[in-house]
């Protein structure tokens, strides 16, 4: 019993601390990364005079939920930096109780619907006949599968092109497009603030390289550094300090010269730890250790045609 309690205070106090207020009327609300479940992204909701603006939904139900509980029937306007799914699968239950709701994004979202994402998701339908297929790994797919049976409630609205300022909701922002993620990756800086939400251009515990152009990246770090932002909202992990950010963009720097290297890949994960002196716990480093040594073979070391598979025209197609 006593367990239980503590259990269920675990559980409120999650949700009491979940929404975190970073700047006035701005709410971070953290995705979560928990052990046998796919992410959420970092969600962003910002108060207009006009009513809310979302950056980016997430991927579960009850992520959605904690955003609704905030912003409610206000939400006017979600924007999603990327197509990935822990940033904008939460779009179909928003839209399901926000009628009316603008979905802004890139038309990348649209390719990657008909391309990267349908073919995943008939990959995820094939891998589900396995009768020896763990039922962990069959309820991941499970969500993954529900949100892609219905892309329309996943498009956007309104395809943003270009970079530029869009006002939402009575909120000046400025929105920088970018594609070494994801092909088409919108950043969103907030006027009032000086607070940058850049999505997957910026990740912890390591950059997410599943979808990227590796070599485009260290340009759109340099871009972001140039913005006057005081804070700054990655896609996944805490808010960043300007100097957060030249730390992350010199290890990344490190990161690829050691890639090009003969260097052990434990060698080069060691070498992205130690170039971020405090910003990576303890308990996370065998995180980083077998990610960067998947990115190493799939992406950096990779042969040029899957390490550049992303990269330009190729991404234009969704593959
Ligand atoms: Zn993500």
């Amino acid at each position: 019993m006593r367990r239980l309690l503590c259990l269920l205070l675990l559980l409120l106090g999650s949700t009491a601390w979940a929404q975190q207020q970073i700047a006035p009327d701005v709410w971070l609300l953290r995705g979560a990364y928990e052990a046998g479940k796919q992410p959420d992204g970092n969600s962003i909701l910002l108060r207009g005079s006009e009513g809310w603006v979302l950056i980016d939904s997430g991927r579960h139900a009850a992520h959605a939920e904690a955003l609704l509980k905030q912003a409610g029937g206000q939400l006017k306007a979600v924007i999603n930096t990327h197509w990935h799914l822990d940033h904008l699968g939460g779009n179909a239950l928003l839209r399901e109780r926000v009628p009316g709701v603008q979905v802004y994004a890139s038309a990348t979202v649209d390719t990657a619907l008909q391309g990267w994402l349908a073919r995943s998701r008939e990959q995820m339908l094939a891998a589900m006949k396995d009768d020896k297929l763990p039922s962990a790994t069959r309820q991941m797919m499970q969500i993954d599968l529900d949100l892609l049976s219905k892309p329309q409630a996943l498009a956007p609205d309104q395809r943003i092109r270009e970079p530029g300022p869009l006002q939402l909701a009575g909120r000046r922002l400025r929105i920088g497009l970018e594609s070494a993620v994801s092909g088409g990756d919108l950043w969103v800086f907030d006027e009032a603030t000086a607070t940058l939400m850049t999505g997957d251009l910026i990740t912890w515990p390591v950059p997410f390289m599943d979808t990227a152009c590796a070599e485009d990246w260290d340009a759109a770090l340099a871009r972001l550094e140039a913005l006057p932002f005081e804070r700054l909202v990655p896609g996944h992990g805490p808010v960043m300090s300007r100097a957060d950010l030249q730390k992350y963009r010199q290890a990344w720097q490190t990161l690829q010269a050691c890639a090009a290297s003969s260097a052990e890949p434990r060698a080069c994960s060691m070498a992205w730890i130690e170039a971020l002196p405090g910003l990576i716990a303890t308990e996370e480093r065998p995180r980083v250790h077998a990610m960067l040594a998947y990115y190493l073979k799939s992406r950096l070391r990779a042969a040029p045609a899957e390490a550049r598979a992303f990269c330009a025209a190729a991404a234009k197609d969704g593959h």
